[in-house]
């Protein structure tokens, strides 16, 4: 079998809008690193996007996973209750940040968490609006792709979109339309264009929630400014909508935090989780307060598959892992070690435009010589010139320019060290390639 075979026959049975970045097919992975099929070993950076932070093929995982199938592999919870689900629903209404009673409710996939909390929010408020960002991405799911901010390669085509969805400016230092300069005077500034649209534009009555990501993963991990989100969350409370935080790409450790939302203090109405959870078995939940979660009738909300018991014993078995590991603290003191080292590499490199991040969660964002156009070229021949090298990187960013670091957050220093020498023996070769192009507006 090769890659090349393989790659036949995909064009032949699958649907070629079922994009792939890695023309790669895997065959086995452990720990930090994935095999493909002709046995070349990568060290992995992209984690399947931000969902083996415990490394692949974690023990205690695939034991639980085991144990469970073994005793049997679903149950409709609205069929018949199994234990699994409330043990799970538990330990998530635990680690959810703030002081009030939570509840949860599981689904199976990030999209399908957004799609819910929006439900949830509307049911509750009586109200319809939903505010979302620049910058977001939520899911493919009807509701989630109309929060979603990319119109290519996301929502063109699909003709038509939820209804009212409105959405504000994020506040992303690099590129501010307001020319601020520093994280609170963004804050300020963005806080009082989004009140102005809301108050003007939308009607503050007529607002069930705002939908945002406290680290924008997708639109190129961008950390909201302290300010601005906490002064969000005064306002939903003062005009009587809620706030859903969405840790679907950020949660779990990934910051150096357990959630994203814990670098800022502040307790969201509404919390979706996804990715990190399960290790990589499909699981994601939303996690509210009590009075908004006990808000809904029996059978507002439900699913097949949704908290299935086989995908709830390895999420009850990675957060188990992460607690025992400790994970979100290695997560913190990785990312200031691979930050440290990356910085170095931003001053040498006039093309990296900014280094970003928190935690692990880290990102260069490539900029054409006159220091601002955005440089996907770059972008994707590092990407390329990585896997050549044996390192799975991914890209992100609204303008598809930012590398991004997503590796497993229990990996040795020795690999740190590995994926951060090809990151940058990549970055010098790509812009040996691309470097010597004059800029071109965006
Ligand atoms: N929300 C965020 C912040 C995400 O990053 C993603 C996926 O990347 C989603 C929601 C959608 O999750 P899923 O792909 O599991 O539907």
């Amino acid at each position: 079998m090769s890659n090349q075979s393989m790659n036949e026959r995909r064009k032949a049975a699958v649907t070629p809008a079922a994009a792939s970045v890695h023309p790669l097919y895997f065959q086995r992975a452990e720990g930090s690193y994935v095999w493909d099929v002709e046995g070349n070993k990568y060290l992995d950076f992209s984690s399947g996007i931000a969902v083996m932070n415990l490394g692949h093929s974690h023990p205690k995982v695939m034991e639980a996973v085991k144990r469970q199938a073994a005793e049997y592999q679903h149950m409709c919870f609205a069929v018949g209750m199994h234990p699994t689900y409330i043990e799970l629903a538990e330990r998530l209404n635990r680690l959810a940040p703030g002081p009030t009673a939570k509840k949860s409710f599981l689904v199976n996939s990030g999209a399908e968490a957004v799609e819910n909390a929006v439900k949830i929010a509307r049911a509750y408020t009586k109200r319809s609006g939903i505010v979302a960002f620049t910058h977001a991405f939520h899911g493919r799911t009807f509701m989630a792709m109309t929060l979603t901010n990319r119109p290519e390669p996301y929502k063109n085509g699909f003709v038509t979109r939820a209804n009212d969805v409105y959405r504000a400016e994020y506040p992303y230092l690099f590129r501010n339309p307001w020319g601020a300069t520093t994280e609170e005077e963004l804050g300020e500034k963005a806080l009082a264009a989004l009140k102005n649209q809301v108050k003007y534009s939308i009607g503050e009555s007529e607002v069930a929630a705002f939908i945002i990501e406290p680290v924008a993963g997708e639109g190129g991990f961008i950390q909201a400014p302290r300010n601005f989100l906490a002064g969000l969350a005064q306002y939903a409370a003062q005009i009587g909508a809620l706030w859903i935080d969405d840790e679907v790409q950020a949660g779990v450790g990934r910051t150096g935090k357990m959630w994203a939302v814990d670098h800022f203090g502040l307790e969201p109405d509404l919390m979706t989780t996804a990715k990190g959870i399960g290790s990589g078995f499909p699981i994601a939940a939303v996690t509210g307060k009590e009075p908004i979660m006990d808000s809904l009738s029996p059978g507002m909300l439900g699913t097949t598959f949704g908290g299935n018991p086989t995908a709830a014993a390895a999420a009850i078995a990675t957060l188990d892992a992460v607690e025992a590991e400790g994970i979100v603290e290695r997560a913190r003191q990785l990312g200031e070690k691979a930050r440290a080292r990356l910085q170095v590499l931003t001053e040498q490199q006039p093309r990296i435009g900014e280094l970003r991040g928190v935690g692990t969660m880290l990102a260069l964002e490539f900029v054409q010589a006159d220091g601002i156009t955005p440089d996907s070229a770059t972008t994707d021949a590092v990407v390329a010139g990585a896997r050549d090298l044996g390192l799975i990187l991914l890209s992100t960013g609204t303008y598809s320019n930012v590398i991004r670091l997503l590796p497993p957050l229990n990996l040795s220093d020795a690999e740190l060290d590995e994926g951060l020498s090809k990151i940058e023996q990549a970055v010098s070769q790509a812009l040996s390639q691309t470097g010597s192009r004059e800029a071109t507006p965006a």
